[in-house]
C-alpha cells in the first residue's frame, strides 16, 4: 500500500507540529486545503512530534488541477516537496494540468 504512495521528500513549514528538522512526521497528509494545493494536516504549534524514524506521504490530495492528480490522489512518485509560504505550507511539485486534458 505505502509503495503506492508518493513520498514527501522536504517540507520547510517548520511551524508545523509534524515537522523535524524540515521533514514530515505525519505517516500521511491530505493536501488541497480550501482548494489550493496547500498541505491540510498542517497544525501550527510549538510543540513538535517525536518520531525520528518517520518517513511520510501524501495520502489523498484534492487538487484535480494538478497533473500529478488522478482520482483525487498523487501520483508524484518520484516525491513531493513543500515549501512554508506566508502560514502556509505549498505544495512545491504541483504543476497545472494542461488545458483540455482530461482529468485522472
Ligand atoms: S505542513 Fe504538512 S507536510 Fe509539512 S510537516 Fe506539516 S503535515 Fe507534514
Ligand atoms: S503534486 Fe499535485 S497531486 Fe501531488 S500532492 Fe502536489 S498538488 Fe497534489
Amino acid at each position: 500500500m505505502l509503495e503506492k504512495m508518493p513520498l514527501i521528500v522536504s517540507c520547510t513549514g517548520s511551524d508545523c507540529a509534524y515537522n523535524r528538522d524540515l521533514t514530515c512526521n505525519a505517516m500521511a497528509v491530505t493536501m488541497g486545503a480550501d482548494r489550493q494545493a496547500v498541505c491540510d494536516t498542517f497544525y501550527r504549534s510549538d510543540h513538535q512530534v517525536a518520531h525520528p524514524d518517520s518517513v511520510s506521504f501524501v495520502g489523498a490530495c484534492k487538487m484535480e488541477g494538478c497533473r500529478f492528480n488522478r482520482n483525487l490522489e498523487c501520483t508524484a512518485f518520484s516525491g513531493v516537496s513543500l515549501v512554508g509560504d506566508n502560514g502556509r505550507v505549498r505544495c512545491h511539485t504541483y504543476e497545472a494540468r494542461a488545458a483540455g486534458a482530461a482529468l485522472g
